[in-house]
């Protein structure tokens, strides 16, 4: 703990030279300072804790200082913390990339390793060119991607988040030119009408000669609007995809290692793509790693190609201390219940929330596997929210119309009774 002097010197140098997320360099809003971490709990400067509702922007799927992550991070930095990728190779690298083509489709066999879910993205578009490319048919490089899609911050994600309603507007005219077409309005549970996918059969029929793939998040649509739709989709995406001659991309960083329920979303439908996108619960959140897996047709297609290889390699590709730290991470889900955990996570945010579907500012109310989200309508007032959450002793960092929570699995039963009260407490307080 920190005492007052220290606790405001710290925010005055976080001001004076820190540029947060999605923020402004000047007027950054309210910035908690936390000091330490423990289980679901956040630690504050000035002693105060809060239970933490967002798992570090949905990854620290086990919480925090973990005693069997903590050993494994320990373990790996007494070998080596890091160690270029290029020529080089290492146990913990190997280990991990059989693990992840075991637990992922079979058809799924090779691994690259990046730094961030974004990376992974760019990632997984360049290889879908480079495999036209390799394939003699280089005008197939532009993507389709969903309305309400989210997949990264980095140029070439930013390409392929919805234009509109994304964060990426203002960078509109310097991006890629992609396709989109309609989110499926098709709920969870249901099958999905043949129509929902009209405008991509269009789409494809028309430009598959100028597609290299479609990207998109299966069954959840995450930083785009936090919504569900049905695996059907997915396998008549995928059945489209094959008729026309174009790669499936499946964006799982935020769904991939337990959050809806099955290990991946695509479980769900039973489907696999040719590329996979991994990243945050990948290492617990422990650790900044992801991955892009490919088919072996890709990768040998690439390979066989004018380049001989893959064009891409990052510094900190496959760091050790990283894959050691989410071989421990999976490791670790797959020793418990974990699916257990997720069903009565969502069924007590499912409980806790129900309230806040009677209130004037709330449209929907909606939960999937260890998600919970309520959607304002259209006007309320978000802005000073930060403190509400603080003041009932929990952290919760709504976007858009949408005050969400995404916990770590290892949330107990009370504590979500409490998040789930201060959420639907906050939202009945805001001003429409
Ligand atoms: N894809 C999806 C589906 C995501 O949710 C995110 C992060 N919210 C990303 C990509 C980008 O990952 P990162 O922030 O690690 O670059």
């Amino acid at each position: 703990m920190s005492t007052p002097s220290q606790w405001d010197a710290l925010l005055a140098d976080d001001r004076a030279h820190i540029w947060h997320p999605y923020a402004s360099a000047t007027d950054p809003g309210v910035i908690v300072p936390v000091t330490s971490a423990e289980g679901v709990r956040l630690n504050l400067a000035d002693g105060r804790q809060l239970i933490d509702g967002m798992a570090s922007w949905w990854c620290a799927i086990h919480g925090y200082n973990h005693p069997v992550m903590n050993r494994a991070v320990r373990a790996q930095l007494e070998d080596m913390a890091h160690v270029m990728f290029g020529g080089l190779t290492h146990p913990a690298a190997v280990k991990l990339a059989r693990i992840l083509c075991d637990l992922t489709p079979d058809s799924l066999t090779r691994v690259f390793f990046s730094d961030s879910g974004s990376v992974a993205v760019e990632v997984a578009l360049k290889m879908a060119v480079q495999y036209w490319q390799a394939r003699g048919e280089p005008g197939k490089r532009k993507m389709v991607a969903l309305r309400s899609g989210y997949h990264g911050d980095t140029f070439g994600a930013m390409s392929v988040c919805d234009p509109v309603t994304g964060m990426h507007h203002l960078f509109g005219d310097v991006l890629a030119k992609q396709f989109f077409v309609p989110a499926p309005e098709c709920d969870f549970d249901a099958d999905c009408p043949e129509s929902e996918l009209d405008d991509i059969t269009d789409l494809l029929s028309r430009h598959h000669g100028e597609i290299a793939a479609v990207i998109l998040e299966p069954v959840v649509q995450g930083a785009g609007g936090m919504r569900f739709y049905s695996p059907d989709y997915l396998r008549k995406l995928r059945a489209l995809c094959d008729a026309f001659e174009v790669l499936l991309i499946f964006d799982e960083i935020a769904t991939g290692f337990g959050r809806t329920g099955k290990l991946f979303a695509l479980e769900h439908a039973g489907v696999e793509p040719d590329l996979l996108c991994l990243g945050k619960s990948l290492t617990g959140g422990y650790m900044t790693l992801a991955a892009t897996l490919c088919t072996e047709r890709l990768a040998s297609t690439i390979s066989g190609g004018e380049a001989g290889a893959f064009m891409h390699g990052p510094t900190f590709m496959g760091n050790p201390l990283a894959c050691a730290t989410a071989i421990a991470s999976i490791e670790l889900l797959l020793s418990q219940p974990w699916q257990r955990t997720v069903e009565r996570l969502g069924t007590e945010l499912k409980e806790g929330l129900a309230p806040a579907a009677d209130l004037e500012q709330v449209s929907e109310v909606r939960t999937l596997g260890a998600i919970g989200v309520i959607e304002l309508k259209q006007g309320v007032d978000l802005r000073q929210v930060t403190p509400m959450f603080v003041e009932r002793g929990v952290w919760v960092r709504p976007f858009g119309k949408l005050v969400y929570a995404m916990p770590p699995f290892v949330m107990q039963s009370d504590d979500v009774a409490t998040l789930t009260a201060a959420m639907v407490d906050v939202v009945a307080k805001l001003e429409h």
